[in-house]
């Protein structure tokens, strides 16, 4: 059978059986898939017509290793062969949870000491949200139930972190919001006072931020923000919970991105680069000081946990996959990296008159789109155009397109090097020609 042959059918299948996630429904059943990938190799991705494209997203911000490590592959084999699960209720361990939590606590900034495992990064913002209600509610303090989160924050999909996210369209779903969560202003201290403030800090569980805010336009908290944050939740007995799901392992230029502000949060939330997406894993740590607290003030069962939580195969890919960020240094060429990527977006700023700011911390970074007849967003958006020329030309990258953003998102994997950001920085300068021509065409009509 010709490779188009089998490309074709998968096509079919795919619109007949496979509801994508955040995804156009509609424009799946009537395009298709744009890609159907079957191998991957460093910072590339092949699809079924064979077509290399470099992943300037890491896929989901998270594949921070790069395709076809056979080490991460070696690992799951291993312990898969040995023992590939068993459950981490009651009293029942395995080995590679218990030298995954106690890697972490080395890893994890100030006394974040103790693990709690999840499967991604929803269920560890449901975790966090109920785990500092029931700490609150051991104290004596069951009234202390709100969750103030940020707008243009991105927490996940489960109700509990819907709720949490600040980005409107993924509450208009369904329009059905949970209770007690709260939204402030992006990265806005007076918002954040004027809430408790309105709210009482006596009904305040904890509050949490992204120190980037990943889906909601790579927007990264100033220097000093998370600093100020600490201490008006100390002031309030309000409990910080920093959501490094994106951030953690390396994607900023640090291990987690709230070493960058001198922060240790009471709770920190991770997933996706703990494995580099290799499989599915999550966590929540906390502070030993809240860890001993449910210690002490708990009695009977905290029910609370998942079938996979402490998932022995998981675990294992995990610790490999840090080994391997270690072991090649690839939280210092993510800083070092994350320069060179933004040097590049400055020349493309220069040379295009319709990008506005550009930004990058390590290996994360956005370009914004912007009118430069009225210095605001374009009536229409633009960045999707780009992100389209771009897949064209072999470069993946993301938009945002809500909140009023028009952004090109970057992500890549960890392991780029020079010439592969050089690479991504070129396809991305001929997707910004070709809408510029569109951008002049269209004035003339
Ligand atoms: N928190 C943040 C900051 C995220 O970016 C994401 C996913 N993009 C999540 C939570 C949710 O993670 P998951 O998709 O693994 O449930």
């Amino acid at each position: 059978m010709m490779k188009t042959d089998v490309h074709e059918i998968l096509i079919d299948l795919d619109k007949k059986h496979f509801i994508h996630p955040t995804s156009s429904l509609k424009q799946q059943n009537e395009s298709g898939a744009t890609f159907i990938f079957t191998s991957g190799e460093g910072v590339y991705l092949t699809d079924t017509s064979g077509k290399r494209v470099l992943e300037g997203m890491a896929s989901l911000w998270n594949v921070n290793v790069g395709y076809g490590r056979k080490e991460l592959a070696e690992a799951a084999y291993d312990q898969m062969t040995k023992l590939a699960f068993t459950n981490s209720f009651s009293s029942m361990s395995n080995e590679p949870a218990i030298r995954l939590a106690s890697k972490l606590a080395e890893l994890a900034p100030g006394n974040l000491n103790a693990v709690f495992f999840t499967s991604g990064g929803s269920e560890s913002n449901d975790t966090a949200y109920k785990l500092a209600r029931y700490y609150w509610k051991l104290k004596g303090h069951a009234e202390k139930k709100k969750i103030i989160s940020q707008k243009k924050g991105y927490h996940g999909v489960n109700i509990g972190a819907t709720s949490a996210t600040g980005i409107s369209p993924f509450h208009s779903l369904t329009n059905s919001h949970a209770p007690d969560f709260v939204h402030v202003d992006t990265f806005s201290l007076d918002s954040l006072r004027e809430c408790i403030k309105r709210e009482g800090a006596n009904h305040i569980a904890a509050f949490i931020t992204e120190p980037v805010q990943g889906a909601g336009g790579v927007n990264i908290a100033p220097e000093g923000y998370l600093q100020e944050v600490r201490k008006i939740c100390d002031e309030n007995n309000i409990l910080l919970i920093v959501d490094e799901v994106i951030t953690g392992f390396g994607r900023t230029g640090k291990m987690f991105a709230c070493e960058h502000y001198g922060v240790t949060p009471d709770l920190m939330l991770f997933a996706k680069g703990v494995t580099s997406g290799y499989i599915p894993l999550g966590g929540v740590m906390v502070t030993d000081t809240i860890h001993q607290e449910l210690i002490d003030l708990s009695e009977g069962v905290l029910l609370h946990g998942y079938t996979y939580s402490g998932h022995a195969t998981a675990c294992a890919v995990g610790l490999k996959n840090i080994e391997i960020i270690e072991n090649e240094n690839l939280v210092e060429n993510s800083r070092i990296m994350g320069e060179e990527l933004l040097n590049g977006f400055k020349s493309l700023q220069m040379e295009f008159d319709f990008i506005g700011e550009v930004r990058t911390l390590g290996l994360i970074g956005a370009i914004e789109m912007v009118n430069p007849e009225t210095n605001e967003r374009f009536d229409t958006l633009i960045a999707p155009r780009v992100s389209a020329e771009a897949a064209k030309r072999g470069l993946i990258v993301r938009t945002v397109g809500f909140e009023g953003m028009d952004t090109v998102v970057f992500s890549p994997p960890l392991i780029i090097n020079k010439q592969e950001i050089h690479e991504l920085i070129s396809i991305l300068r001929e997707a910004l020609i070709a809408v510029q021509k569109s951008l002049q065409e269209g004035k003339r009509c």
